[in-house]
């Protein structure tokens, strides 16, 4: 167990944020602003006034930054609290991209930029985000195709290329890009309101809401100076494997937390539903599928759970945060398709959230990595170091 304070104030804490999402936060969801970042993202403000007086805050940052300073281990069980409203991450300070982000320049960032960005970032001034993936021909699932180019001057480095599906690039005030330079791969801080940046467009997903949209980016001649680079020239891929692994982690978490709401509310539909002479929740078909989401959502935080142990002590977390993505991305699908299912026609409409978590949830089984591709790297590690299952 990696716990940072005595088990009874742990269970306080989360007996709080519990009762502060079903009592503030969940009853504030109002499905037809979830389609408006800029509405999300005031009422999140407003909000987290209300969050921080509970003592509700960014859980992953150190106590003496303003946060609750959680081992990753206790950051499933906030997390998925905190997920189980798509208002909740925002408020709660730990949604992403912002909260990767601030993981790894935690890690990477000198002292000029902990002060120009990450701290402004961590109190909730400003918004970041990530640009890794490259329209083809560039980098989707294969990074090493990365086409961007960030060329040495005398002044710092100048940057060319294009990025898509960026999460939080239309509302972000500065990016982490990815890019190609002499030493290899590597990152580069660039501020939305420089010259060479520039938001092409917003690209319309299937995602209900998103609070920052997931932009198309051209960088053109885009200048930064010497102190842009982040952490060491050339080793963005593994700062780039590094930011994933939490990431990848949290979003498990949040995503548990918002699957099983809806089956909770599919569970009350079919409560209180007739059909064929009997409630929907005495036809054994139904119940299926109830027990199957229980028996996914149980081996899903158990898996989460063993990989955020594994990264509280240190140890590598690689083979396991892969098989961990890869189960628990396809069980949160599966758990919200049955929650629709069993909701019937006002499953897939938006007088309950069901059709709305469904949507959110499906891209999960393509972003930090396909399940494909971790699957095959799951069984290419199998065969190249022996391991057994
Ligand atoms: C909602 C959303 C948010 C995103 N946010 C960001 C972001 O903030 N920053 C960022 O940089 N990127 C972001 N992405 C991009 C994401 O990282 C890429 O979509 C992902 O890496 C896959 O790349 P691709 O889409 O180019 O798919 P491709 O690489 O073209 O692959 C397409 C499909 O081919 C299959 N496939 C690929 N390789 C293999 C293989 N080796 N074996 C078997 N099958 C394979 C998989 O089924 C895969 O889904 C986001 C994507 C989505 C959907």
């Amino acid at each position: 167990m990696s716990l940072t304070r005595p088990p009874a104030e742990f269970s306080a804490l989360i007996a709080e944020l519990r009762n502060f999402m079903d009592t503030v936060v969940i009853p504030s969801e109002d499905l037809k602003t979830a389609h408006d970042g800029d509405a999300i993202n005031k009422q999140a403000s407003e909000l987290r006034v209300e969050a921080l007086k509970r003592g509700l805050r960014a859980p992953r940052r150190a106590v003496s930054d303003g946060g609750l300073g959680l081992s990753w281990e206790e950051c499933c069980f906030f997390l998925e609290e905190a997920g189980r409203s798509f208002l909740g991450p925002t408020t709660l300070q730990c949604a992403a991209p912002g909260q990767p982000d601030i993981a790894a320049l935690e890690k990477l960032a000198s002292p000029w930029q902990r002060e120009r960005y990450l701290e402004p970032l961590a109190r909730g001034d400003i918004r970041s985000c990530f640009a890794m993936t490259e329209p083809a021909p560039g980098a989707g699932s294969d990074p090493r195709m990365l086409k961007t180019t960030a060329t040495r001057t005398d002044s710092g480095w100048v940057i060319n290329g294009d990025k898509w599906f960026i999460s939080g690039a239309v509302r972000a005030d500065f990016a982490i890009v990815v890019a190609r330079s002499d030493a290899g791969v590597s990152w580069f801080l660039v501020d939305k309101s420089n010259p060479g940046f520039r938001v092409v467009r917003d690209i319309p997903t299937m995602e209900p809401f998103d609070a920052g949209g997931h932009g198309e980016i051209r960088l053109e001649n885009c200048k930064v100076g010497p102190q842009a680079l982040v952490g060491e020239e050339g080793k963005g891929l593994e700062h780039a494997q590094l930011r994933l692994e939490g990431a990848r982690l949290f979003h498990c978490m949040r995503w548990i937390g918002l699957s099983s709401r809806a089956m909770s509310v599919a569970q009350d539909y079919a409560a209180g539903r007739d059909s064929f002479g009997t409630r929907l929740s005495e036809h054994q078909m139904v119940q299926s599928m109830v027990a199957d989401a229980h028996i996914s959502l149980y081996a899903a935080r158990l898996m989460t759970l063993d990989v955020a142990r594994k990264l509280d002590r240190g140890e590598s977390i690689r083979h396991e945060s892969s098989m961990a993505k890869v189960f628990v991305s396809e069980a949160v699908n599966k758990v919200a398709d049955s929650a629709v299912q069993i909701a019937g026609a006002p499953g897939i409409s938006e007088d309950l959230p069901l059709s709305m978590i469904l949507r959110m949830l499906r891209p999960f089984r393509i972003y930090d990595g396909a399940s494909e591709v971790h699957r095959a790297a799951i069984a290419r590690r199998a065969f190249s170091k022996r391991l057994s299952a």
